[in-house]
């Protein structure tokens, strides 16, 4: 494995998505490759539960990039779901080729409180090595620092690093 391409689709602020890839790039000790990539996410629209649709749109992204030696994996702006689920960060294809995430559910004002740059930096490489990880063939992990725990609100994902704990490294 020799790259890790990140590629943002629809609205994405190019500045987050440099900061972020440089980051991954020092967790994985990996080079990362950014993309802006203009594509209508309008197709992926559920007006039902007013949406994106995860699953297709990781169907999107494995078949536009999928590459040999390289993981591959969409930033998105806007907020996902799986049947199944009220909302995702991200989802991506166990030992496959690529990911998706979002950081709509990242930013503290989402929540009420103060936009916060950095900490949605933070949570978005953490999002980003945890899709990247199942990509690698990694799954949940209960060490409660490493990136591989499983998060379903914010919370979670403030709680752990952006590191992956020694065992999970040990199969990168
Ligand atoms: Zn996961
Ligand atoms: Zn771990």
């Amino acid at each position: 494995m020799n790259l890790i391409r990140l590629i943002s689709l629809g609205y994405f602020d190019r500045q987050l998505l440099e900061n972020v890839a440089e980051d991954v790039s020092a967790c994985f000790t990996l080079k990362t490759e950014t993309i802006v990539h203009f594509h209508d996410l309008e197709p992926y629209y559920d007006s039902n539960r007013r949406q994106y649709d995860a699953n297709r749109l990781l169907a999107y992204i494995e078949a536009e990039f999928r590459q040999e030696h390289q993981k591959t994996i969409g930033l998105v702006s806007v907020d996902l779901f799986i049947p199944i689920l009220t909302y995702i960060f991200g989802q991506a294809y166990l030992n496959g080729y690529a990911a998706i995430a979002s950081f709509y559910r990242l930013q503290n004002e989402l929540y009420g409180l103060k936009q916060n740059n950095l900490l949605l930096k933070d949570r978005l490489v953490k999002e980003i090595n945890h899709e990247l990880g199942h990509c690698f063939g990694l799954i949940h992990c209960y060490d409660p620092l490493c990136v591989m725990r499983s998060s379903t609100y914010v919370e979670d994902i403030d709680q752990k690093s952006k590191y992956f704990c020694t065992k999970c490294q040990s199969h990168l």
